[in-house]
């Protein structure tokens, strides 16, 4: 979501003149783009502010410093005062004041924009891409939260639930495929609660995969609260809807749960996790936990454990629970699971989690995927990257293909992280599609 405000930004700044730079000590203007979902995220950003603030005492005093987003949203003036290291701070909804914010920063003041919008999505602003290599780009099609878990900042930080029109969503989709990338994430703190007056997500899936169907669609975040079956038909029928699903669970405890505030139960859970592998076969899964919520106890972790033993998740973001303020959990309930203990109820899960992945990829040895090439693999430059329709890591051998191809792959062994396979040739999603068809 951030990479994705920041492409927003960046158009911002290019239509009142500037130009981006890869180093900062060339810069007249740096944004620190920030998330407050958990307090190490915060302790990072303020190591970069430190660093920006050496950088502009040794090369550039004029230097400009903002914090954008979340934090700037969640602290407010306040960030002014703790040590000078900002001259700026804006928050997610304000960006496009940002001109007149550096106008009153260059006339020698501090500027401050936290006002959150129940209207603003940037939809009429064409973001200027950072990310993906040219093959792959994130549209937002929502913004804000509303509902309100128990341990979450972003309600807080993101404001209100709001969806993009339509329209926009498709036009931008379209300039995409004209510009020739392959893959777009449609992003959303639930997507599946979009509402352009009262058309849906299954809708607006169908008419964004429709636009090129060499080009892949796929989609985050999914609440396990309101997933309808129309939608996991769509994925099952469209070639080019990705059969990968993140659908955070948080917890395998019902009583977890109630306390998260996740208005689903453990079975409830467990029964569409069952619809999406029965309704689309091969679908791979992943999901965001968190260990050490308020109250947990070993059964109620225990419980955790064996979810992710039952499902196999694909991949999975696990984290220590992270207390943060304004929020339900901080107000009513107490942190009181030791730091130990998060850790290794962690540990616990990671290792589930592992184990569930592992035996996953070992059933696609032998079988063949379609994987979009994004380039050199990190680890070897004469092997290629990319990945399969299930969202997975695919490593293979280079022969003449190029960063947005669809290749087959024959895979060949795993970890529980990345497949290793064989180019077999060229394909494209029809092609591969009516081929598996028949076989
Ligand atoms: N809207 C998405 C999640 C956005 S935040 C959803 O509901 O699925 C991404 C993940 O961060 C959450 O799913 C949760 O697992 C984690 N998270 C949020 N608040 C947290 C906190 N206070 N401590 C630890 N992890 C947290
Ligand atoms: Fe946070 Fe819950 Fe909203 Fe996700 S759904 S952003 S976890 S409040």
């Amino acid at each position: 979501m951030n990479f994705s405000d920041s492409e927003i930004v960046n158009s911002i700044m290019i239509e009142r003149g500037l130009k981006p730079t890869d180093a900062p000590e060339n810069a007249d203007v740096i944004f620190v783009n920030t998330c407050s979902i958990r307090d190490n995220a915060e302790r990072k950003v303020w190591d970069r502010l430190k660093y920006f603030r050496s950088v502009k005492k040794s090369v550039n005093n004029d230097m400009v410093v903002g914090l954008l987003g979340c934090m700037a949203e969640r602290l407010k003036e306040s960030v002014l005062e703790r040590e000078k290291l900002v001259d700026m701070v804006v928050g997610p909804d304000a960006y496009r004041t940002i001109p007149n914010l550096l106008d009153e920063v260059e006339d020698g003041r501090k500027a401050v924009n936290v006002i959150l919008s129940l209207e603003e999505t940037y939809a009429d602003i064409a973001p200027v891409r950072t990310t993906g290599n040219g093959v792959s780009a994130f549209v937002s099609i929502m913004r804000g939260c509303d509902n309100m878990c128990a341990f979450c900042v972003v309600p807080f930080t993101r404001g209100r639930e709001r969806s993009r029109d339509l329209e926009s969503i498709l036009d931008e989709v379209q300039a995409l495929s004209d510009q020739g990338y392959k893959e777009v994430t449609v992003l959303g703190q639930n997507v599946n609660s979009f509402n352009d007056n009262g058309r849906t997500f299954t809708e607006l899936m169908d008419k964004v995969s429709l636009i090129n169907p060499e080009m892949r669609i796929r989609f985050s975040t999914s609440h396990p609260k309101d997933f309808p079956d129309e939608l996991l038909q769509l994925i099952a029928e469209r070639p080019n809807i990705c059969k990968y699903i993140h659908i955070p669970a948080q917890s395998g405890n019902n009583d977890v749960l109630k306390r998260m505030r996740r208005p689903y139960t453990r079975e409830q859970y467990m029964e569409l996790i069952h619809k999406m592998k029965k309704m689309i076969p091969g679908v791979a899964l992943s999901t965001d936990i968190i260990t050490g919520f308020c109250g947990e106890t070993d059964a109620e972790h225990a419980d955790t454990v064996e979810l992710m033993k039952e499902v196999k998740y694909d991949l999975a973001y696990m984290f220590i629970y992270s207390e943060r303020e304004r929020t339900l959990a901080h107000r009513k309930m107490a942190d009181d699971v030791s730091d130990d203990i998060k850790k290794s109820r962690l540990t616990e899960i990671v290792d589930a989690q592992h184990a569930g992945a592992k035996s996953n990829n070992e059933l696609e040895h032998g079988k063949r995927h379609l994987v979009l090439v994004e380039g050199p693999s990190k680890r070897d430059e004469n092997q290629y990257q990319g990945r399969t329709d299930t969202n997975k890591m695919v490593i293979f051998d280079q022969i003449d293909f190029k960063p947005g191809d669809y290749v087959e792959v024959e895979i060949i062994k795993s970890t529980s992280a990345t497949l290793f396979g064989k180019a077999i040739k060229k394909s494209s999603i029809t092609e591969f599609s009516s081929q598996m068809a028949l076989a």
